[in-house]
């Protein structure tokens, strides 16, 4: 048994506030009768449950690793028919992916059909660590790479303290590759960052996500979630 907000939540219809909120205000049914009181316990697997007139889905929750290659969406669908995350797998549920990788980076990716999971990861206050390699153009002399660990300040305000790694350099065709670890999530975060310094990115992946990474990995491949990654991620 368990509570009825945190089996809303968990059906990715939205966050386990709003779900009191929506219980509250009469908005949820159990078995047929409303239910306004916070606290209630409900079978998921037995009770039907109904928010806004609609019943939510009995989906068992699943948990996917994916390495998304580059010029895929981070998304379930495409108006304009171009391939998406959820092409790559073969399974019944609905899954989602946490948080998005841009069209042309690749990287790692997680997927589910747990909305309170997402909605958990994605919280700022988690500030899990994400790790990216990036191409960039030119060389970016220490001073430069020092800000971007200090923080560089974007149009949507000065980024947090970042991990910065020099891995190594191309003289001859000016480009570097640099390692940065960040646990914000900003639009083009890592893009915007590079700019600031005056070091477009040419290629980008995000090799690690928390203790997750891509080891033994290619792109386009998934694979479950262990029960014990998604225990230590929560
Ligand atoms: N930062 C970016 O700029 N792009 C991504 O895809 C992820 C982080």
């Amino acid at each position: 048994m368990e509570r009825l907000q945190k089996v809303i939540a968990q059906a990715g219809i939205t966050s386990r506030r709003k779900a009191e909120t929506m219980i509250t205000e009469g908005k949820v049914k159990v078995n047929g009768q409303v239910v306004r009181e916070l606290g209630v316990k409900v079978n998921p697997n037995k009770d039907e449950i109904e928010v806004e007139g609609v019943p939510i889905d009995k989906e068992e929750p699943v948990y996917y690793l994916m390495y998304k290659p580059q010029g895929v969406i981070s998304s379930v669908k495409d108006e304009k028919g171009r391939k998406v995350v959820t092409d790559f797998l073969e399974i019944e549920q609905r899954v989602f992916p946490i948080g998005r990788l841009d069209y042309d980076t690749s990287g790692l990716i997680l997927l589910t059909n747990d909305g309170e999971f997402a909605n958990q990861l994605m919280h700022p206050k988690f500030k899990i660590d994400k790790v990216y390699v990036a191409k960039v153009k030119g060389i970016p002399a220490r001073e430069s790479l020092k800000k971007l660990q200090h923080g560089v300040v974007l149009e949507d305000g000065k980024t947090a303290p970042a991990k910065v790694k020099l891995v190594s350099m191309d003289k001859k065709k000016q480009t570097a590759i640099v390692q940065l670890t960040i646990h914000e999530g900003r639009n083009r975060q890592v893009r915007r960052m590079f700019e600031a310094i005056g070091h477009p990115v040419m290629k980008l992946k995000r090799e690690q996500y928390s203790f997750l990474n891509l080891r033994s990995m290619n792109p386009g491949d998934v694979r479950p979630l262990k029960p014990i990654e998604v225990k230590h991620l929560r």
